[in-house]
């Protein structure tokens, strides 16, 4: 798989991760990143994005 796990800000070298660990489930679960939120589709956890950081 190509796809990164985190995203690398290269100004400030700040480490995001591009996925969301659900806490439900075991770890290494990751959630689906919608554009208003992130779900998980082992059990059904969804997380809304919170839209105060713009
Ligand atoms: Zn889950």
């Amino acid at each position: 798989m190509a796809q990164k796990m985190y995203k690398v800000d290269s100004k400030t070298g700040k480490i995001t991760p591009t996925k969301r660990t659900c806490p439900r489930c075991e770890k290494g679960t990751y959630m689906a990143e919608h554009f208003d939120r992130f779900a998980c589709g082992r059990c059904g956890y969804t997380e809304f994005k919170r839209k105060d950081n713009k």
